[in-house]
């Protein structure tokens, strides 16, 4: 950061010296090298295993496999239909921040950037530095573009690690598409969400339209399609039902959620407030031509369990057609949010191509996660097991003693700028090993 000095006239203005020149791409790369010399061998070695896949696809074309496969990490050669001749361009997953609460010196905290490449793209969450982890990936004027296309951001809830950089991507989109005809950006989120960004606009522009993520729950996904087709004029009385039925499942097994006495406790017993989703109508029917522009069917969030209006998201892709008029299942991406393990987190997740899901405490620490309302590494990948996931992300680590926790094989540990190819997915698992070298010397206590 340039300090301000007292300095002698002819040398009047922000002092730069501290600031370090710009790093160079090979410099970095030197410098790792320098530091971590055995990664040589092992560099060699991943970009093999692109070749390896390559020649894999070839002579083994991808099996049949659209009845559910329940486990196919058993199989690791076993892949999901829905990833048959996935294109590079077809999704990149790229995880911004992966730490919990703050930003600190290794983890910004949450966002997760869901590239289509020419067909948009979405942030689900948007943390303090959010925008900067944007320049970082894909430098200043890439990362001016990515905001441009954005097609919406999803807000899991009102933590500050999870939205308040979302004034900034959006005040900054205003800017870049001055003076250019567009739509003013969809931001999905929970009901106080709104009161923030209606007071933020106060003072300056947004360009946005909100949409709350009780009317993106399956029940009001439905509630509106019958809506459309019979045009008539229900009340939302489907979508809150079920946002009754949904509090009610977790007031009944809440024993287990929470802390005694707790606030969340409290919360969950009150009955679910019913939404009027009429006047979200015509924003829903805008979402789902957005997302059909984008390959996508339905996104759905879902409640969970951490504080009130806290939801979780899936994510699913629409089915193609392959050249032989073969359909292939859309693949399915679940993020947790913030949340407890719970069963209807599982079921909304069922059969994810990838499940991105909290891991804020280390296994040890069970009774603080249930406290918190966050989920330890076990049961995070315990809730990718049991719910079918192909691949597993842990984030959300706690930026007080940074572990990397114990791995199995389907399951992946995100870093900061972590950016997977779905092309990618069936190699994740092979890549894990030289993760651990990659970050050995980082982090003070290692468990591996
Ligand atoms: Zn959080
Ligand atoms: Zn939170």
């Amino acid at each position: 950061m340039p300090a301000v000095l007292l300095r002698p006239h002819a040398q009047l203005g922000l002092d730069r010296s501290q600031i370090p020149s710009l790093a160079i791409h090979s410099q970095i790369i030197d410098e790792l090298l320098a530091e971590v010399s055995e990664i040589v061998d092992p560099a060699n070695h991943v970009k093999q295993l692109w070749h390896e896949l390559k020649e894999e696809k070839e002579l083994n074309p991808v099996k049949d496999n659209k009845h559910v496969i329940k486990e196919p990490w058993l199989d690791e050669n076993t892949l999901p239909s829905c990833l048959e001749k996935m294109r590079r361009d077809d999704l990149e997953i790229v995880l911004l921040g992966t730490g919990s609460s703050q930003p600190s010196k290794y983890w910004n905290v949450s966002s997760i950037y869901i590239n289509f490449f020419s067909k948009g793209s979405l942030l689900f969450d948007c943390g303090e530095g959010t925008l900067g982890q944007l320049k970082r990936r894909y430098g200043i004027d890439s990362a001016n573009d990515t905001v441009r296309n954005l097609k919406s951001v999803w807000i899991s809830h009102i933590h500050a690690d999870h939205h308040t950089d979302l004034p900034r991507v959006l005040a900054l989109r205003c800017d870049l598409l001055r003076g250019v005809p567009h739509e003013p950006l969809l931001v999905i989120g929970p009901r106080q969400l709104k009161g923030f960004l209606d007071a933020y606009r106060r003072l300056e522009d947004l360009d946005m339209q909100f949409l709350d993520c009780r009317s993106t729950t399956e029940a009001s996904w439905n509630a509106s399609d019958h809506e459309f087709e019979s045009n008539k004029d229900q009340s939302a009385s489907g979508s809150a039902l079920s946002l009754h039925i949904n509090n009610k499942r977790l007031q009944d097994n809440n024993g287990s959620f929470f802390a005694r006495g707790s606030q969340m406790q409290s919360f969950w017993q009150r009955p679910g407030s019913p939404i009027d989703n009429s006047a979200a109508y015509p924003i829903l029917e805008r979402l789902k031509k957005m997302l059909l522009e984008s390959g996508l069917e339905a996104l759905i969030s879902f409640p969970v369990v951490h504080c009130p209006q806290a939801y979780g998201i899936a994510l699913k892709a629409a089915e193609r057609v392959n050249s032989i008029e073969k359909v292939i299942p859309g693949w399915k991406i679940g993020y947790s949010g913030d949340t407890r393990p719970f069963a209807e987190l599982r079921e909304a997740c069922r059969g994810a191509t990838v499940l991105i899901h909290e891991a804020t405490f280390e296994d040890g620490l069970v009774e603080e996660a249930i406290a918190k309302n966050h989920s330890t590494t076990k049961e995070a990948i315990e809730m990718g097991n049991s719910a079918g996931a192909y691949r597993i992300i842990l984030t959300h680590f706690s930026q007080r003693d940074p572990k990397i926790p114990i791995l199995t094989i389907h399951t992946c540990i995100a870093f900061d700028m972590m950016s997977i190819n779905i092309a990618d997915l069936p190699l994740l698992p092979k890549v894990l090993t030289y993760l651990k070298l990659l970050f050995r010397g980082h982090f003070c206590n290692f468990s591996f």
